[in-house]
């Protein structure tokens, strides 16, 4: 995906998540470190009053494959209660981390709580996560760039590149 392609999907996302919040007080949650820049720039196509937030979990660590266990790291520095909440994520692959997040989040008191996704890769979901707004659905493979890593690298990359994996690995 180009960064042409990826600025109009999230100038889309921003333009429905301003309609749908109208007059409702709203905090989004970033989840670091895959959807830094995606909520930078995500924020700047919403024309709303909003606060951000931002939580930290355990993801991949050095591996491309999910581990399945997921560990709070940074949890959220204000209540929820009284505001509407979005969830903003790099990408939903098997929807563990998501699962997580949600009940973590839902159980805090929010007025509401919704998912937003950069990329979702559905077809390697093992628990189903309500996707309320999505870029782009994409195929079963590893991707980087737009903050998404491996091992840390690629984060800065303008586009969303596929991994491509050297034939000795
Ligand atoms: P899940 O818990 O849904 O399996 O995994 C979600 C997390 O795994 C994402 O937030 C992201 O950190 C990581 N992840 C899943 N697929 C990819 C991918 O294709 N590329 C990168 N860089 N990270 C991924």
């Amino acid at each position: 995906m180009s960064a042409k392609e990826i600025a109009g999907r999230v100038d889309a996302l921003g333009k429905r998540i301003t309609l749908d919040y109208q007059n409702k007080p709203l905090i989004l949650i970033g989840i670091l470190k895959g959807a830094f820049i995606f909520l930078a720039d995500l924020i700047r196509a919403i024309d709303l009053p909003i606060s951000v937030d931002f939580m930290a979990l355990s993801s991949y660590g050095n591996s491309t494959k999910s581990s399945g266990v997921v560990r709070i790291i940074k949890d959220l520095d204000y209540s929820l209660e009284g505001h509407h909440v979005l969830v903003v994520e790099d990408i939903v692959d098997t929807g563990l981390t998501l699962n997580y997040i949600y009940g973590h989040i839902k159980s805090r008191g929010a007025l509401s709580v919704k998912i937003c996704s950069l990329l979702d890769k559905s077809g390697r979901r093992q628990v189903a996560v309500p996707l309320h707004y999505k870029g782009f659905e994409i195929p079963d493979e590893f991707v980087v760039g737009y903050g998404l890593d491996v091992d840390e690298k690629y984060r800065n990359l303008p586009n969303i590149c596929k991994l491509v994996r050297a034939i000795d690995e």
